[in-house]
């Protein structure tokens, strides 16, 4: 017991370190494989911990499913080799049970478990008394509550040290990426946990290696405590994920590309400098919100005035011209057409709930 609590505060240090850098293949192929990537992501001196994928939830049946048990005998010499604590994916309580056999340092439960309450209940049971971190996947569809759900449920099984992992989210039509990032529910996930550490994953974000990079920059700024990404000895040849993989040398070319930039800093000229401009936009964002207010007040006497002449509220040949009109001002200013109809859309939606109560009172 003693030197599980040992452990386990160890691996507590090692996933306080800013930025946190997981990486490693997605998933363990051969022992070989394993070790020579852990060897040569150590080599980059900019890895904290080693990843593998054990058994790997696929889409459909028939592709590699990962090579199960064996696999945590190679991450632990894995480990022993390189010094690198270990990190696998359980999607199930014989997986946990076994990770827990291996003394596996930290776990994660993917996007396709955190997807589902039985599942997470199941593994959330069998982790109950261990004393591991668990890091958690967004699930798959774009659901804050289930992702919050899962951490509860882990939470309530006594694990202490949970943190989450983005990975972006599935959604209907090509995208340039394979899983949407949403980055807005990241953040609003972030703001609901800001004492929960949150790591991104481009790998499963970008689905190929091009946007490897601008996906992690794009975290970074956000300021997300690190990034578990993919990588492997011979990207081309991998069994699962092979257009997202990279090696650990290219790793190391894309954690240098990164800017990294800290949420604070002391500089007073700086510190200074950024508060005149927040007064700004604080300033700018009242004086909006008192003219968006005038606007829903002009619409209830249009609805007044609709009501007294029995008028429909919606009348798509004036909507049509309110956007054009507001498309091309917005685009003299610098701003997207897609941010203006989503602007407006939300404007309008609001206009006529105010017109539809005063129509309807
Ligand atoms: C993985 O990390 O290899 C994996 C299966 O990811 P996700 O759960 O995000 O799909
Ligand atoms: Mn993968």
């Amino acid at each position: 017991m003693e030197q599980t609590l040992q452990a386990s505060s160890k691996m507590d240090e090692v996933l306080t370190k800013r930025p946190l850098i997981i990486s490693g293949p997605c998933s363990a192929e051969t022992e070989e494989q394993v070790i020579e990537t852990a060897t040569r992501l150590k080599k980059t001196g900019k890895v904290d911990a080693l990843r593998a994928g054990i058994w790997k939830p696929r889409t459909r049946p028939g592709s590699f499913e990962g090579v199960g048990t064996k696999g945590l005998n190679w991450v632990t010499q894995a480990r022993k080799i390189t010094g690198l604590p270990v990190a696998v994916e359980v999607a199930t309580a014989k997986q946990v049970e076994d990770a827990l056999h291996f003394d596996i340092d930290i776990l994660w439960i993917g996007a396709r478990t955190t997807v589902n309450p039985f599942s997470v209940q199941d593994v959330a049971d069998a982790l109950r008394g261990a004393n591991v971190p668990v890091l958690i996947k967004n699930p798959i569809n774009p659901d804050l509550e289930l992702w919050i759900g899962a951490v509860e449920r882990v939470a309530k099984a006594g694990i202490k040290n949970i943190g989450l992992i983005h990975r972006g989210f599935s959604s209907y039509g090509n995208t340039e990426y394979r899983n949407a990032p949403m980055w807005h529910l990241a953040i609003e996930m972030k703001r609901r946990n800001p004492d929960m550490m949150m790591i991104n994953d481009p790998s499963h974000i970008s689905g190929n290696r091009i946007l490897l990079q601008s996906v992690a920059q794009k975290a970074i700024d956000l300021d997300f405590d690190g990034i578990m990404i993919e990588s492997h000895i011979d990207p081309d040849k991998a069994w699962s994920d092979a257009k997202q993989q990279v090696t650990p040398e290219r790793l190391l070319e894309i954690l240098d590309g990164i800017k990294w930039r800290h949420e604070t800093t002391d500089q007073k000229e700086f510190v200074v400098a950024l508060e005149k401009l927040r007064e700004q936009i604080n300033h700018v964002d009242d004086e909006l919100m008192q003219l968006l207010g005038q606007r829903m007040k002009i619409a209830e006497k249009i609805g007044e005035y609709k009501k007294n002449n029995n008028i429909t509220i919606l009348q798509t040949n004036r909507w049509n011209e309110i956007l054009e009109r507001a498309a091309k001002k917005g685009e003299a200013l610098g701003l997207t057409r897609e941010f203006i109809t989503k602007y407006y859309d939300a404007v309008h939606m609001e206009s006529i709930n105010h017109q539809n109560n005063i129509m309807n009172s």
